[in-house]
């Protein structure tokens, strides 16, 4: 299956094949930032699963507990659409909302529990599953 994640004005686009390797909601205040919402969704995918790009970004980097994170926006409207960490090798982050089309699956993953807007109860049942091995181990499918 390919779905295309867009940003606000239509101009940046990403398509991708087939599932994410994973698929997180993350409650951490740097999710926060990046969509002025309450949390994250973040899918995670192999750079061979990329199957186009579309549209002028512009990069910013932010440095989090040892790692560098470069992120791509749209030049026009500013939405971050997608993301590369640098301890992930081969592994784009793509803002999960912005797939519209063709939404995603369930999220499979919650992290940064502990960053939880207090009035936030949906998923609030999941144990917190966030394991770093997942993307930095090759190849998982
Ligand atoms: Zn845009
Ligand atoms: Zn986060």
């Amino acid at each position: 299956m390919e779905r295309t994640a867009e940003c606000c004005c239509g101009q940046a686009k990403l398509t991708i094949k087939d599932e994410p390797l994973i698929h997180v909601v993350c409650h951490c205040d740097d999710c926060k930032k990046r969509t002025g919402s309450a949390f994250g969704i973040s899918a995670y995918f192999s750079d061979d699963q990329i199957i186009n790009k579309l549209g002028a970004m512009n990069q910013y980097k932010i440095q989090n507990d040892g790692y560098e994170q470069l992120r791509s926006f749209c030049s026009n409207c500013g939405t971050t659409l997608f993301w590369h960490i640098s301890v992930f090798k081969n592994i784009i982050g793509i803002s999960g909302g912005c797939f519209i089309e063709n939404p995603l699956s369930k999220p499979n993953i919650v992290a940064e529990n502990q960053s939880k807007q207090y009035w936030f109860d949906l998923l609030g049942h999941w144990e917190e599953s966030f394991d770093i091995k997942i993307l930095t181990q090759p190849k998982i499918k």
